[in-house]
């Protein structure tokens, strides 16, 4: 693909970043803060999952297609969502090519168990990321947007004590939950200022608290509080992203204080734009995964592309993660559909 477009008088950074900040761009974005990483780019670059979550060369290497190959305005090296996890100790399965990494067991039962210490970012799947960071800001620190990853409170008690029992305490015992967030909102802080300062441009906070499984006043009442109090310690712009179902709760999302929302396709795109713009919340997304990215053909994903450009989505991107055997040509669609949109 094309590095560069003759229309285009921004690099992929600024681009990004003027977008982030509400400033004009030569043309949309198209950014992947969660993970745009395909068996097809792995066996492009020569390498594979599961190696390239423990090894910052190879992370470096594989995120960095979703720039050199698919032509993404960003480079995003946390693939998963388990470094963390992984960092805490859970006993893990690392996954196969084509398949994320997941935590074995929930091993933690309360949240006085759990310890956080000194060393948490130098474990291994931490230090991976920030190391990865550091050599992607070498090669392209100046000219692609770099997009760290951290995991918000609530997907970090999803993965050290268990979905299905932090979902029942909500309501058998909203102090344990309480106590959860409390105990776990220093680990993405420190973790987001790491990548920060390793020369993520932005960091994107994944805080699974979707509408497939929890109410809008769920997110109001355990998670909004905890958020305001930590996008300011956050020393840099940061996306918060939550799959699924979020448009009843994104006039709360607006008033946590980040840069941006990154939503799913589940939304619908126009009503979304709509209860955003009208709570000064920018919007990043939402082009469908299985049906669209996945399954469909490069003239689907322009028709998508088309409507969220045309409902005025500042980022567009896929929604999430995208399953890992998606093909490129339908990513790459993506960028060209955008071009054409804002060039024609
Ligand atoms: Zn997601």
């Amino acid at each position: 693909m094309s590095k560069r477009h003759p229309r285009e008088t921004m690099t992929p950074r600024e681009r990004v970043l003027a977008a982030l900040y509400g400033k004009k761009t030569d043309r949309i974005p198209v950014g992947n803060p969660t993970s745009v990483a395909t068996v097809e780019c792995m066996e492009a670059c020569g390498v594979y999952f599961p190696d390239a979550h423990l090894d910052a060369h190879k992370m470096a290497t594989l995120a960095a297609t979703g720039y050199e190959i698919l032509g993404y305005d960003t480079i995003a090296p946390y693939f998963s969502v388990q470094q963390e996890a992984a960092a805490f100790g859970c006993e893990m399965t690392w996954g196969d090519i084509d398949a994320m990494p997941d935590v074995r067991k929930n091993p933690f039962n309360s949240p006085e168990e759990i310890e956080i210490s000194g060393d948490f970012l130098e474990r291994p799947a931490t230090r991976t990321v920030i190391e990865a960071i550091r050599l992607l800001k070498k090669e392209y620190g100046d000219h692609v947007c770099l997009v760290g990853k951290v995991m918000g409170p609530w997907t970090l008690s999803y993965h050290l004590y268990g979905v299905q029992k932090l979902l029942m305490d909500t309501i058998l015992d909203p102090a344990k939950v309480h106590g959860f967030m409390k105990k776990l909102k220093q680990v993405p802080v420190m973790f987001a200022n790491a990548q920060l300062e390793a020369g993520a441009d932005v960091v994107t906070l994944a805080d699974h608290a979707t509408g497939d499984l929890v109410g809008p006043n769920t997110y109001r009442d355990f998670l909004l509080p905890v958020h305001q109090e930590i996008t300011p310690q956050i020393k840099g712009p940061a996306i918060l992203h939550i799959c699924g179902r979020t448009t009843d709760r994104m006039s709360h999302i607006a008033k946590a204080g980040f840069a941006a929302f990154h939503f799913d396709s589940k939304n619908d795109t126009l009503e979304a734009k709509t209860i955003a713009a009208r709570e000064g919340l920018l919007l990043v997304g939402n082009i469908n995964n299985p049906d669209v990215l996945y399954a469909g053909t490069p003239e689907d994903v322009k028709k998508r592309v088309f409507e969220a450009a045309e409902a005025g989505i500042e980022i567009i991107g896929p929604e999430c993660a995208v399953p890992l055997r998606t093909p490129n040509a339908n990513l790459k669609a993506v960028v060209e559909a955008v071009r054409e949109y804002c060039f024609r």
